[in-house]
């Protein structure tokens, strides 16, 4: 990999901690493998409480000079940074299909997504407003602030290892917290090529640390320590409910981007074809692995077959291989726990009655790589309804009514993302409204840009990431009580 950078000091095999490169306490380290090839790409230090409490102390430390920065300068450092992830664009991009598996144009598409996290917020940062509020006395004026929270912590997962960063880190330097990165243990390299552009553009020692190794461990400190006073978790809903319980003892703020279970509807007035390349790209980018993933694809009784029929079409023109060759548009999965679960979600649809219409095993390929596949005539008794498949599977499910699919689609604990397509207006603003998620897609499967509020609603979590919303999670008002006038 190192070979094929065009600045191999892009590719940091320590962690970032202070402003230093350095090594665990204990001088043990974790290997990090290429699902593509299972070939190993180099090892990160395997860090613990003592790192991280280090981490969160020197964060402690530079949060008094960088909170007090101008905003403007804040956001020129933040500015130089966006700059210097679309300079290196391409080394980024390769690093991240080496460590995760996605083609390497989606890969480049990440970086581009994430860097506009970095420059969003960068703007954000000189908009952080107060208020002023009239006041019940004549003797008195109201005065309201918002300061930034304080040391942030944050955990991120695997499956974008770039934009989930951004996503937390923009605001909160934006913001004038400083944070401490947990990175997933699958993609260190991203987080670390990150920090190395973020000393480059200039953020101050112990501003932005990224410390890998023990989730138990990392996440315990990050819960109990005392200067921790917000978490941004994104991850799954089991973590994020035991990060959640971990930081009762000191009521730390959170924000959580937790498991989606995404119902993608097809009325039989929609535009099919559009239907059909929404549900691709909504189910079958990044091979399935993303929260906002298309989980339960609802296909009204008149386009049923229609509708399955094209999606097969579509879903045989993928190219399943190394995200590093030329065309492929389907990498591996992260992981064979990630292939088991696939298996058994499809075991389970063929034993109910599920009929596979294409794929339904792992690819001739080895490693991690699984057929894409559409399984018709399922229901819900079947895992998928419940559970994320986070894979390259799309069940259909058929209905006859609106308010049938209202209330098959909210049937879950989730409550992310949602897609529809229909081209009749009223039922537009009845399904939308009814749906109960933190988003909705009409007529289009592709929802996330940094300028939109992306988040859940029921148990998929607290708090909005992107937007002029984003930054208020690391934002705390502040009212100030003026009197004697
Ligand atoms: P996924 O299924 O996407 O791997 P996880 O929730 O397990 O979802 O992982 C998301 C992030 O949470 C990763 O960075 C992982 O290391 C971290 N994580 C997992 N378990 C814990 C834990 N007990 N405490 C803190 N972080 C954890």
């Amino acid at each position: 990999l190192q070979d094929q950078l065009k600045d191999p000091t892009l590719l940091r095999q320590q962690a970032f901690i202070d402003g230093m490169w350095c090594n665990a306490d204990q001088g043990g380290t974790l290997a990090v493998n290429n699902p593509a090839t299972g070939q190993q790409l180099g090892t990160v230090p395997d860090m613990g409480a003592d790192e991280t409490r280090r981490a969160i102390a020197a964060a402690q430390a530079a949060w008094s000079g960088w909170r007090k920065r101008t905003a403007r300068e804040r956001s020129m450092v933040l500015r130089k940074w966006h700059d210097l992830m679309l300079a290196n664009a391409d080394d980024l991009a390769l690093i991240m299909t080496a460590e995760q598996g996605k083609p390497l144009a989606e890969a480049k598409g990440e970086i581009g997504y994430a860097a506009s996290f970095i420059e969003w917020f960068a703007e954000e940062a000189k908009r952080t407003y107060g208020d002023t509020i009239p006041s019940p006395s004549p003797s008195s004026r109201i005065v309201v602030t918002k300061e930034p929270i304080g040391v942030c912590a944050a955990i991120t997962p695997w499956n974008f290892p770039a934009a989930m960063i951004t996503r937390k880190a923009g605001p909160a330097l934006a913001a004038g917290c400083p944070m401490v990165l947990k990175p997933a243990e699958a993609t260190p390299f991203s987080a670390l090529a990150l920090a190395a552009l973020a000393e480059r553009a200039g953020v101050p020692a112990g501003v932005f640390s990224v410390v890998t190794g023990s989730p138990k461990a990392i996440g315990g400190e990050m819960t109990s320590n005392p200067s921790v006073r917000k978490i941004s978790f994104t991850g799954s809903t089991a973590v994020g409910k035991l990060l959640m319980q971990q930081s009762a003892s000191s009521i730390k703020k959170l924000s959580l981007e937790l498991g989606g279970n995404a119902p993608f509807i097809v009325f039989d007035d929609a535009d099919l074809d559009a239907a059909v390349e929404g549900a691709i790209a909504s189910k079958f980018r990044n091979a399935g692995q993303t929260c906002v993933c298309a989980n339960r694809i609802y296909v009204q009784d008149g386009v049923y077959d229609a509708f399955a029929e094209k999606l097969v079409s579509a879903v045989a023109r993928f190219k399943v291989g190394n995200g590093m060759e030329s065309g492929v548009t389907q990498g591996p999965l992260i992981d064979d726990k990630a292939v088991q679960k696939v298996e058994q979600h499809i075991a389970d649809a063929r034993a109910k009655g599920g009929r596979v219409l294409t794929g339904g095993k792992r690819h001739a390929l080895g490693h991690s790589f699984f057929e894409p596949t559409v399984i018709a005539d399922v229901n819900s008794d079947m895992l998928f309804a419940r559970e994320e498949t986070f894979g390259p599977m799309a069940p259909l499910f058929r209905f006859k009514t609106d308010e049938e699919v209202l209330a098959l689609a909210n049937d879950t604990e989730f409550g992310l993302a949602s897609y529809f397509y229909s081209r009749d207006i009223g039922r537009i603003w009845r399904v939308a409204e009814g749906l109960e998620s933190g988003m909705v897609g009409i007529n289009t499967g592709l929802i996330s840009n940094e300028v939109a509020p992306f988040g859940g609603i029921k148990q998929s979590g607290l708090g909005r990431e992107g937007s002029h919303y984003g930054i208020d999670d690391y934002l705390a008002i502040k009212y100030l009580c003026m009197g004697g006038i």
